[in-house]
């Protein structure tokens, strides 16, 4: 654990274990409610200086961050793939993505402008001000270690707030990592600080009940993202939530059937199917339906699944085994229900596989809406189809999930791909494109999938407070 720029040790440790095989990959410190609140006062120590502090200082370390990752780009995608399972290429991607979050925010840092606002009064004037909210809490997940803690700390460095940060327990050593990268760029004492743990109540706790916390930052599951939002509501802390997320992809009878395939392939088995703006309902036009499903099978049956730091592995494990067991029940429900097992449909556990969490890149064709698949967000790697007949009812179709992230939708006609954009109840909407997503673009959803955006202008905004003065000059 990293409190008030010292690397401090409680005397219980736990393990980080390989998705893959089992192994141990290192072992952190346990921290409890005691050592948050030791962080949150390190936090709340460090932030008038830090608040105090100018943008220009605030974006230099934040490059400096930057150009550390970068250097160490290659072993921090190692320990991301031993320890989060996906692929070394991806790994490698995230990492690139991971540190350009941290740089887009070193330069918008200088950026966070005010405004003045003409007052009707002539001795009169209206400024408005941006201050840092104080000091932020962070909660991240497992499924993108290295990112996830960067979209949050980043633009709360940016804007002056201190930070805490409580990393999932399955991936502590990727935040641990990026902690010695920041102890090395030299931030002041207390301006960020990480507590691990395995149990994450008690640290998710003080971050909820804790006056000096002022703002809660959590990307995780929707069941947790409620549960504290109920813990902060008494404060009315503010929070942005980052939840999960129940993907709609929509290919019309005008799109290119091989193109869409090709997006869906790349799309849905990315990290094995656990992100939370993977297509968990895959709507195909019926004059499509043929090619695209052949095009998707092609694909899927040269998808090559083991330990993602082997050469030419496209799919690596599940996180673990509740993950697995989650995937194989979603499955088994559809096809108790009518659904039609086209590719996969099984846990692979032979050989070396046997000692990982591996599930069969699946395929599975008519799924209705009575199944579990069609409501509940999968995180793994099944692709299921409905056919639709027009565009109206695909539409409907499409919003009818409590959820509202990410959307994506394949037609060649403007007029449609316009009508796709406005009509869909999403935070992002990629039209013809699998990656809406970006450091500069703001990333959130609509409906039980949060509240607030990360990434962007807005990102930043997220931890500003708002201050408007006004000045009565004689
Ligand atoms: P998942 O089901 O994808 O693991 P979770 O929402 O359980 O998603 O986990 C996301 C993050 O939330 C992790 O850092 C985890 O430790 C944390 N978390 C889970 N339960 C709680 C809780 N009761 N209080 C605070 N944090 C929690």
């Amino acid at each position: 654990m990293y409190i008030n720029g010292q690397w401090i040790e409680t005397g219980a440790t736990f393990e980080s274990l390989n998705p893959a095989d089992g192994s141990v990959v290192g072992t952190v410190q346990d921290g409890g409610a005691e050592q948050a609140r030791q962080a949150v006062t390190a936090a709340q120590e460090a932030f008038a200086g830090w608040a105090g502090s100018t943008a220009y200082q605030r974006s230099a370390l934040l490059e400096r961050v930057y150009q550390l990752m970068l250097e160490r780009r290659q072993p921090l995608a190692e320990l991301l793939t031993r320890e989060q399972g996906k692929p070394l290429k991806a790994a490698r991607g995230e990492v690139a993505a991971a540190a350009d979050a941290v740089r887009w925010c070193a330069e918008e840092a200088k950026r966070v402008y005010g405004e003045t606002i003409p007052s009707a009064r002539s001795n009169h004037r209206f400024i408005v001000n941006r201050h840092p909210v104080g000091v932020a809490a962070a909660i991240t997940p497992w499924n993108f270690p290295i990112s996830m803690v960067t979209r949050k700390l980043a633009p709360a460095l940016a804007a002056g707030c201190t930070a805490v940060l409580k990393p999932a327990e399955a991936t502590p050593l990727c935040a641990r990592a990026l902690f010695e990268i920041f102890d090395e760029a030299g931030f002041p004492p207390g301006v960020v600080n990480l507590v691990t743990a395995r149990d994450p109540g008690p640290v998710g706790e003080v971050f909820c009940t804790d006056r000096r916390v002022r703002k809660l930052s959590f990307t995780g599951s929707t069941a947790v993202g409620k549960h504290l939002a109920s813990a902060c509501a008494p404060q009315l802390k503010r929070l942005s939530l980052e939840l999960g997320g129940h993907a709609p992809f929509i290919v019309f009878e005008d799109a290119d059937p091989v193109q869409a395939a090709k997006g869906l392939g790349l799309l849905k088995f990315a990290n094995s199917g656990q992100t939370c703006i993977s297509p968990n309902r895959i709507f195909v036009h019926r004059a499509v339906m043929q090619p695209f499903m052949e095009a998707l099978s092609q694909r899927m049956a040269k998808l090559r699944v083991g330990n993602g730091l082997e050469d030419g592995i496209n799919l690596g494990p599940l996180i673990n085994r509740a993950a697995v067991e989650k995937v194989q029940a979603q499955v088994e429900d559809a096809l108790g229900k009518g659904a039609e097992l086209k590719q996969g449909g099984e846990v692979l556990d032979e050989g070396n596989l046997g000692r990982g969490h591996f599930y069969a890149p699946t395929l599975l064709a008519g799924i209705d809406p009575d199944m579990r698949i069609y409501r509940e967000e999968t995180f793994g790697p099944v692709a299921p189809i409905l056919a639709f007949d027009d565009e109206e009812q695909v539409l409907a179709m499409a919003n009818d999930t409590d959820y509202g992230l990410a959307a994506y939708c394949y037609t060649r006609d403007l007029g449609r791909a316009m009508r796709m954009f406005e009509g869909l109840e999403f935070g992002m909407v990629g039209i013809n494109d699998i990656d809406p997503t970006a450091a500069a673009a703001p990333f959130g959803g609509v409906k039980e999938s949060g509240l607030g955006r990360e990434g962007g202008r807005e990102g930043i905004q997220e931890y500003l407070e708002t201050r408007v003065g006004g000045f009565a000059i004689g």
